[in-house]
Order: structure tokens, then sequence, then C-alpha cells
């Protein structure tokens, strides 16, 4: 029996590592190819006897036939890892039973391809993919493409340098986008995509692709004085002879702080540009890293904490056609339930019809999803196995789900619509969005209730809330005094709301939090915002002539006036608006870029926003500050060329105390 699952183990493995790491096509996610090595790790621990030389828990990666094979003289090594904090903390107390306490170095684990790059003399010679760890494949035209690897050190040293090569996110995006189009192929993640350009026959194709390099291992080969003692001071030297350097490493004096990095990092990774699937932490002194040595297949002074995934591959069930607060027909997935990013995952988007012909998705494919933060997950790419060829291509609906009506397409938009005031299911999205946290933030009132008083006639339209007594929600299911009190009051409470909330509450097309937002503070009041004309309308910054006409519209349309009246009858009138704006503020317009320590940059921007500021996403001459978290990337690049101020965060804050 247990040779039996070792065996099939083994050669589950050994598939996915040919179509990861030879295709870089994988099949299965990361998290399911962990649980496999793990299991097989454990049972071949129980049962020694049982281990072979093939077995892919003695070996490292993989290497193509593609290039010219190179043998390495220096090893390379894979990492182990863990995705619980437990086992860190119980890897460090070996350590330091063994060795004494011991000072750590915290990193972030790029989500790459592992690289060896050789210098003789200061000048670049070769560079070798790691491949089996033995012997890898020989890259180095296309590795002289990327402009962060130095072709000549600002030093004459012989080294010998590791490091990851990597695709930043956003190009990443852009080359599966043009895929798309092109029906071409599209890869399942950022190191996929980077592996694969970086392993091209023909290095101009891998020069177009926006790649870069990370190094994190230095061995120097030439026996030179004063080299670096420690981990942290060998990746210093690496900055100082002009290699690009992780900026986000940490010296941590015990298992707590590092396992307080990880944490921090799991919250953070996402605003950063490239892809970091968790942390490696590493003993600094180079040392006791000698004495401790390595495993057959990796070092023991070292051990990787991985994130819980950003991506999953689960199948698809079905694809359920959702009925929107404007009629728009949005298709979802519906998936088996899969863990992704610390929570389980059974719905995904599928953005619009458009998406799923170019996907070509169809029900029973096993799917790629990823989340990104706070973004929910999206189905990414289909595994394109023999099954997925024999499945029904799937077809849009001709219909409304919801009321059968004919779904229309609005001028040159890609979306169906079901455009029958009357559908049941959109009307519930339009009620179901007032009462969201973004709109009225009536939050004791959720979509199952509202279902029930939209049944029950109790209400026909959002205006209808402000009707209702303590005794009709009495009459629903499952609701006793209390919660009918607490329900009845929530909307009350909910009557004189910022005025922004209101218009945001209206679903006014293509006009979202933001732009209300931007309406309320230029107009003050909702008068002044009916009473404007297109021009106005277009004046703000921020609005161009299609909102504004489309605002212009919306307030002119007889059962908006109706609305309103009734509910001024009903006493929901916005509140006046408050007076917090700083002069330093007032009219200024902000750019966020790179990571705030002390706040999101949502909530940056919200302050920005009360203080009488703007935010805008890019960086032109009208911008009047840059803030520069960590890692500001290209944005305080052309801030610095266009000669715009720059705010450290600090600075940032004490502007916002002052003000
Ligand atoms: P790994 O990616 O888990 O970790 C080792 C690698 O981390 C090193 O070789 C190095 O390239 C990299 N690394 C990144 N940042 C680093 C840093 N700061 N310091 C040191 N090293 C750093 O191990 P692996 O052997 O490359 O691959 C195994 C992993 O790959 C698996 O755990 C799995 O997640 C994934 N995999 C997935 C499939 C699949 O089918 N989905 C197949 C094979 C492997």
């Amino acid at each position: 029996m247990v040779i039996e699952r070792i065996n099939f183990l083994k050669d589950e493995i050994n598939k996915a590592n040919y179509k990861y790491y030879v295709e870089d096509n994988p099949t299965l996610s990361d998290l399911e190819y962990d649980k496999m090595f793990a299991e097989l790790k454990e049972l071949e621990a129980q049962n020694p006897l049982l281990i072979s030389p093939d077995s892919p828990t003695q070996r490292v990666g993989s290497v193509s036939e593609k290039f010219f094979p190179h043998k390495h003289k220096y090893r390379l090594y894979s990492l182990d890892n863990t995705y619980e904090y437990e086992d860190l903390e119980d890897w460090y107390k070996k350590i330091v039973k063994e060795y004494g306490e011991q000072e750590l170095v915290c990193e972030l684990k790029i989500d790459g391809l592992a690289i060896a790059l050789t210098y003789e003399k200061g000048v670049f010679v070769r560079g070798v993919t790691r491949g089996d760890g033995v012997t890898g494949e020989d890259i180095t035209n296309n590795l002289k493409t990327i402009k962060a690897i130095p072709l000549k050190l600002f030093e004459p040293v012989d080294v010998e340098v590791r490091g990851e090569v990597y695709m930043p996110k956003s190009s990443f995006e852009k080359l599966n986008e043009e895929n798309l189009k092109l029906g071409e192929k599209l890869f399942a993640n950022p190191r996929n995509a980077a592996a694969g350009s970086i392993r091209q026959l023909d290095s101009t194709i891998t020069a177009k692709r926006d790649l870069s390099m990370f190094c994190y291992t230095a061995i120097f080969t030439d026996n030179q004085e004063n080299l670096p003692k420690t981990h942290y001071d060998s990746i210093m030297y690496l900055k100082k002879l002009g290699f690009k350097t992780n900026p986000n490493i940490e010296l941590c004096k015990d298992a707590q702080e590092a396992v307080k990095y990880c944490k921090e990092w799991d919250e953070k990774r996402f605003s950063l540009d490239y892809a970091t699937d968790g942390v490696v932490i590493k003993v600094n002194d180079l040392l006791v890293q000698q004495e401790m040595g390595f495993t057959s297949r990796a070092p023991k002074w070292a051990t990787a904490f991985k994130f819980p995934p950003e991506e999953a591959a689960t199948t698809l069930i079905k694809i359920e056609e959702s009925v929107g607060k404007t009629g728009a027909i949005t298709p979802i997935a519906v998936l088996d339930p899969v863990q992704l990013g610390g929570s389980t995952v059974a719905r995904a988007s599928l953005h619009n019809f458009d998406e799923v012909g170019r996907l070509d998705v169809r029900i029973g494919d096993r799917v790629y999803i990823k989340k990104a933060a706070e973004i929910i997950p999206k189905v990414v790419k289909v595994i394109e196995d023999e099954a997925h060829f024999e499945r029904h291509v799937y077809t849009p609906p001709e219909t409304c789900p919801s009321c059968n009506a004919k779904l229309v397409t609005h001028d040159d938009e890609v979306n169906l619509y079901c455009d029958n005031p009357e559908c049941p299911a959109k009307v519930c999205a339009a009620i179901e969005y007032w009462v969201s946290k973004d709109a009225m933030d009536i939050d004791k009132v959720g979509p199952s209730v509202i279902a029930q008083l939209y049944n029950k006639r109790f209400i026909k339209n959002a205006v209808d809330l402000y009707k209702l007594s303590m005794q009709d929600f009495m009459q629903l299911d499952l609701v006793k005094e209390k919660s009918a009190f607490n329900m009845y009051t929530a909307i009350q409470n909910s009557k004189n709301r910022p005025l922004a909330r209101l218009l945001t509450a209206f679903t006014i097309r293509n006009v979202g939090k933001e732009t209300a937002n931007v309406l309320a503070s230029e107009f003050g009041t909702l008068e002044n915002i009916m009473k404007a004309s297109i021009d106005e309308l277009a004046c703000v910054e921020g609005i161009g002539a299609i909102i504004a006409k489309d605002i212009y519209e919306f307030f002119r349309k007889p059962e908006t006036i109706k609305m309103i009246e009734e509910l001024r009858e009903l006493g929901v009138e916005p509140a006046p608006p408050v007076q917090n704006v700083s002069d330093e503020f007032k009219g200024k317009t902000f750019v966020l870029t790179g990571t705030l320590q002390n706040m999101t940059r949502d909530k940056a921007s919200e302050i920005i926003k009360q203080m009488g500021g703007k935010t805008a996403s890019s960086v032109s001459k009208n911008t009047s500050f840059v803030v520069a978290g960590e890692n500001a990337g290209s944005k305080l690049d052309k801030a610095q060329k266009l000669g715009v101020i720059i705010l450290s965060e600090n600075e940032f804050l004490e502007m916002i105390n002052e003000g």
C-alpha cells in the first residue's frame, strides 16, 4: 500500500516538475504540488528503505534539452519550505540548541527563476539556470538583454552570484493581455512568464519582455581580503558592486522577529509590483552556515516560509449569469471550493462574455484562479488538457435569467444588458447597492432581507425602504422584535448620510464612489448638481464630456426627479458638507507611490480628500506632490524628471498634522 502511494506521488510530482520546469506550463497549483511533496517526504521519512535516488525529494528541479547544458561549479540548492509559523520556530530552536543564538536575515522570496551569474575580474562571462542544481542551461545571451544584470562590476572581482529573474506583475498582465488578443499561450503567473521569456531560443524575444533580477547570494571565488563575514554584509557588498538587490531585507534577532516580518509581508506583498511567494529566512553568520551544510536538496541554514497562495487551481462547476444593478449580465464562475489567500473560494469573476470566449472556458474545465489584495478572485487561465477540447463550448445567454426579457447590448459596450426596468434581479441588486458600505451603509439589511421584502411586495425600489415600519420587518421569516428594531433604526439613521454617499447610491451611469466624491466636493449640494449644465459638469477635473452628459441626463429624467422629491418627503436629505479643509491640501493633486508604513494607500487618499485635496493615479505636470513610500518605482522617477515636489511618508504625516 505505502509503496504504491509513494510510487504514485513520485510519478505525479515528476510529471508536474516537467510541466513546470521544462514547459513553463504547470497543471497543478503550487499548494497542490507542495502538499503532495510534503506527503511523499513524510512517507519516505517513515520508510527510509523506500527512498530511491530518482525520488523528487532527493533532487532539485529539472533540466530541459533546449539549451547547451552547463555543469555548475558550485551546486545550486532548493529550499525547505513550510506554510506554518510553528515550523519556523522549531527550525530556529534546533539551531539554537546546536549553535547557540543566531542572528537571522529575512528576505522576500522572489517568485521567479533561479540563475547563477559568473563574473571574472568583474566582467560577466556566463549565466546559467539552476536546472537540476548540478547542471543548468547556458542562457548567457538572453541574460545580457536584462538591464538589471551588470555586464561589468564596479570592482574587478571573481564572483558567482545567484539571484532570481522575475517579470513585474504589471508587465505580466500586459503580456497575457497581448497574448490573449493574438490567441497565443497564456502564462499562469509571473513566474512562468519569466521562465518562458528567459528560456527563449531567440534572444530578441527575451529582449522584448520586461525582465529584471534580484540577487541574493554571492560566492567569492578569488582570495580577496576583507570578504564579508555575514550574509547581510555580502548582500550590501553585492549592491556596491552594481547588482540589484531587494531593499526589503531585514536583520532579525530571533525566530519571533522573523515571524513578525513574515506576517507583515503577508499583508504588504500585494502592493509590490513583483510576485513574492514567501520569506526566506537565513542564518546570518557565514561560518555557521558553512558548519551547518546541506541536505540532499536544501541548505540547513535557510528555510522558506510560504505565504498562503495568491493562485489556486480548481474545477469550474458552472457559469452563473448574474444580473447587476444596471441590468448588466455578468458571468460568474461557480467553483469546486478551494483554499486561496487564507480563505475558501467558491466563486470567481469572469468579467464579461467576451472574456469567457477569449479564455474559452468550458463547464468542467480545470482553471486557475487568482486573488489580489481586496479584489474578488478571477479566473485567469484554463488548463487546456485533453478533456477540455471534448467539452461543449460555452454560449452566452440570449434572455435574462431573472425575467426572461431579451438581452441587448448598449452602444459599443461588450456587456449584455437586461433593459426591463421591473426585472426583479436588477431591482434587488440596485437596492442591495443602495444599502452597501460604499453607498448608504445600512449594514443591518442584507440581500436575503431585501429579497423577502421585495417578494412580499413591501418594497419595489430603494426609496420604499424609508416607508417601512418595524411591524413590516416582523412579518419576515426568522425576524424577531430586536432585529426588526435594528433594521428599522439602521434605515432611519441613514437618512442624513453625506452627499457623496447618496450620489453613489443613485447608480448614475459611469459614476462610482470616486466621481461621487468629486461631485460632492465641487458642488456642495444636491441642488447645485441638479442645476449644473453639461459644460459646468465637464469642467470638473476627473469628469469628462461623457460622464458630464450621463450625470446631466440622469437628473433630467422624470423618474429621478420623482425619486428625489419622494426621498425629501421621507426626510432623506444629505448632511451639509463638513469643513475640514486645510490650505496646504486645498485644490492640490497628490500621487501616492510605493508602500506606506503607517497607513494603506486607500486611507491616505481618504485623508487627502477630507482635507480638500485630490488624488491621481499618474504623475503629470499638474501633480502638486508625490508621496513616496518604500519601493517607489517609475512614478518617483517621473516626479524627479518633472521637478514635482516629493514627500517622504514622514513629511506627508507632518503635513497632515499641521493641516
Ligand atoms: P522554491 O521555489 O520553493 O524555493 C527555492 C528557490 O527559491 C531557490 O532556488 C531560489 O530560486 C528561490 N529564491 C527566491 N528568493 C530567494 C531568496 N531571497 N533567497 C534564496 N532563494 C530565493 O523551490 P524550487 O525547488 O525552485 O521549486 C519548488 C517549488 O516550486 C514548489 O514548492 C512549488 O511551489 C513549485 N512547483 C510547482 C509545480 C507545479 O506543478 N505547480 C511544480 C514544481 C514546482
